[in-house]
């Protein structure tokens, strides 16, 4: 199979509690830099393209040695595109001026922000707007090209226009308002429509036009790309990659026994990523497409 591009978890850890999040405080687990030096080997990295920072459990910016890593995968391969989502709540605004400095051509942040002072912490919870401002706005001004990402909901839908004339004054390059993959009684759906221009699906083939005209639409196939969990298991994205979702799932039992057939050999800590992608698991995922209740649930198969 053909890979030029990851979905990585680098970590477990994130200050925050949005309340859709798979995030739990007492989980502290981190890939260490050695792990992926040895992984992602100057051989191997020739062959990527595009990497996306964006977990399901935490936010890339608490790993420990985050800049290391970038700067690792910018050194291995120069031409190689990062695409970094985050909260912007930690680190002070030198950290992000450092990471502006390692960054280049069509690398991008992607910062987090649902609303304004008043409202960006009642989905973010445990942030402060400031903070993220400050901290996006030195990395703006250090040279780096970020996008505001705004989860638009009920509670923070009047203030679209007014965010986005913020985002022009701070130096983003775009801004980007998106509906929440979740909705609820204290979350509520936007009564306006907007257009979600989807910049994180823009810089890979994951845009929602062309999952709209590819129906059905797998990215691991037609995107080449895969997922790496924090605790370096490798799926073939992240609707696989959860594993309370495998357990629960009662259709997918013939995937789960694949999986748990293959399971220490899908780690990045017992196997090389050249096996991994070679290995019988992607290609039985590949053909049952069509069998797996998550591919037809998520993908449309
Ligand atoms: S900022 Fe991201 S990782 Fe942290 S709780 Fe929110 S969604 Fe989860
Ligand atoms: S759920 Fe299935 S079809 Fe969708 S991206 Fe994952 S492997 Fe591909």
């Amino acid at each position: 199979m053909d890979i030029t591009k990851f979905e990585m978890e680098l970590t477990s850890l994130c200050s925050l509690h949005c309340f859709a999040c798979a995030h739990k405080d007492n989980l502290k687990v981190n890939l260490s830099y050695e792990q992926i030096v040895s992984s992602f080997h100057p051989e191997f990295m020739k062959k990527m393209n595009f990497f996306s920072f964006c977990g399901a459990r935490g936010d890339c910016s608490y790993h420990p040695r985050f800049l290391d890593i970038v700067k690792y995968f910018k050194t291995a391969n120069p031409k190689i595109t990062l695409q970094i989502q985050t909260n912007g709540s930690i680190h002070p605004p030198s950290w992000w001026e450092e990471l502006a400095s390692l960054l280049s051509g069509k690398d991008c942040v992607i910062f987090a922000l649902d609303g304004l002072e008043d409202t960006h912490a009642i989905h973010r919870r445990g942030s402060d707007f400031n903070k993220v401002i400050s901290n996006a706005e030195a990395f703006n001004k250090a040279g780096g090209t970020s996008y505001w990402q705004f989860i638009v909901f009920r509670h923070n839908q009047h203030q679209l226009e007014e965010a986005e004339k913020v985002s022009i004054e701070k130096g983003f390059a775009d801004f980007d308002p998106i509906y929440s993959r979740k909705y609820t009684p204290l979350y509520q759906h936007p009564t306006i429509e907007f257009k979600d221009k989807d910049k994180t699906g823009l810089f890979y083939c994951k845009t929602k036009e062309n999952q709209a005209i590819h129906k059905p639409f797998c990215r691991m196939v037609r995107c080449q790309t895969l997922h790496l969990d924090c605790y370096g298991m490798v799926s073939p994205c992240d609707y696989l990659a959860v594993l309370d979702k495998r357990i629960i799932h009662p259709v997918s039992g013939k995937h789960n026994i694949m999986f748990y057939k293959n399971f220490k050999k899908l780690n990045i800590h017992h196997n090389s990523l050249e096996d991994i992608i070679n290995s019988e698991y992607f290609k039985w995922v590949v053909d049952n497409i069509h069998e797996n209740n998550i591919c037809s649930k998520y993908c449309g198969f």
